[in-house]
């Protein structure tokens, strides 16, 4: 190392990895705690480049979903019935994982449903969503427990004081995190497995050797027998041949709306806009579509156009008339593709990757790092 790393730091923290995890976002922790609680003397350490997890897990709109309806008929145009119905049983039992490991109350979960809505203008989109219920409730019914997931919910329109929204969908088995919480619990369990997590480090480079990897950072050169990468949208800066493109989301909460109706999460224009409550206020975020290629980036930050979109949004649809201050606004990175499962998979001997939650890691993060681990173990 050409650093100044003492003695005790070399021996408590940074030599001797059986396992190097890159990145810890939900992927990576639950990668390694699924490491350690199946194999307790396993030295594992897990690098994140950011002070804090710098891609989405702390970023992420912290809805606990399956899929709406009309994300599962857009699927069903390119992908096999038994493929959509597969994905919405992973993001399912997902969830259950998620809930097992930290516990309800750690994460802040509540089953508020879920709601898809339409607005004036889109009758048809509608129309055709409406029609294709009960083909969904029996292709997923399997997949979720036995549950008829989605009904018709136009009546509940007018209770929530929205304008402009002519249809909507509900979804009883959907809920919500408080994501913050939920990454604070992931960290907590990790610590109290001694699992090492260590920030600021980024890694530039991979290299095999064999019976041991090497990793280069600015802080020093790393070291282990098996190298997990969980870096999600950024996979490609360590291996630019996975089919993994960056997609910018961007999000704001507003002030605390005295009265506010709305509880439980929405969706409308197939889920490329989302909002929530959330301590009294309403968490908005989305507008990707608006410019899919200004936001294919792997860079955190704002456009006017989003921003402008989200506002107008918020203020004529969602809480029409009520002038409500924006108090945050942020962005995170996901990693998508067409194909819409996750890469887990080998790279190399004793190389491994989980990436790509396409925008759904909050529901399938748990098991994607579990997968990866158990292919680590092997
Ligand atoms: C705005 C937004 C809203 C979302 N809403 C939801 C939602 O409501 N429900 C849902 O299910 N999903 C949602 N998601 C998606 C979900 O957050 C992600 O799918 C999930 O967090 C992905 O987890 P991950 O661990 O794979 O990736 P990440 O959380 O991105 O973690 C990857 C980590 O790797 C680190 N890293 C990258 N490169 C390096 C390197 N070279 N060296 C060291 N560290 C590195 C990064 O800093 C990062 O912390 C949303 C995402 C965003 C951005």
């Amino acid at each position: 190392m050409s650093n100044n790393f003492s003695y005790w730091e070399r021996a408590a923290f940074i030599d001797n990895a059986d396992v190097i995890i890159i990145g810890s976002g939900i992927v990576g922790l639950s990668a390694a705690l699924h490491l350690k609680t199946r194999e307790a003397n396993l030295k594992v350490l897990v690098l994140e480049r950011g002070f804090l997890p710098s891609g989405a897990s702390t970023k992420n709109a912290g809805f606990a979903c399956f899929g709406t309806v009309s994300e599962h008929l857009e699927a069903l145009k390119h992908t096999s019935e038994e493929d959509v119905a597969r994905l919405a049983n992973y993001k399912w039992r997902g969830l259950q994982r998620l809930r097992q490991n930290l516990g309800d109350a750690n994460i802040d979960y509540q089953q508020h449903g879920g709601y898809e809505l339409f607005m004036t203008g889109e009758e048809a989109h509608a129309e055709k969503a409406i029609d294709n219920i009960s083909r969904l409730n029996n292709l997923l019914k399997p997949a979720i427990d036995g549950h008829n997931i989605y009904t018709a919910a136009d009546a509940k329109i007018a209770g929530f004081g929205f304008n402009g929204v002519s249809r909507m969908i509900y979804n009883a088995f959907e809920g919500q995190i408080h994501t913050g919480k939920m990454m604070r619990a992931l960290l907590n369990k990790c610590y109290q497995k001694d699992i090492i997590v260590l920030n600021g480090c980024e890694i530039s480079a991979i290299y095999n050797n064999g019976d041991h990897i090497d990793l280069t950072s600015p802080q020093g050169n790393f070291t282990a027998k098996k190298v997990i990468m969980a870096t999600n949208a950024f996979a490609k800066q360590l291996y630019p041949e996975l089919k993994v493109t960056p997609g910018r989301g961007q999000v704001l909460i507003s002030k605390p709306i005295p009265g506010l109706k709305l509880k439980g999460t929405y969706h409308f224009q197939s889920g490329y806009y989302y909002f929530r409550n959330i301590d009294g206020r309403v968490l908005f975020g989305g507008g990707r579509n608006l410019d899919f290629a200004a936001e294919e980036t792997p860079e955190f930050g704002h456009t006017d156009a989003v921003k402008q979109k989200l506002t107008k949004y918020l203020n004529q649809v969602i809480l029409p008339g009520q002038n409500v201050e924006i108090d945050y606004w942020w962005s995170g990175i996901m990693g998508f593709n067409e194909e819409i499962s996750p890469i887990v998979k080998r790279l190399e001997p004793n190389m491994f990757c989980a990436v790509r939650c396409n925008g759904m890691g909050v529901a399938m993060g748990s098991l994607v790092g579990e997968e990866v681990a158990e292919l680590a173990l092997r």
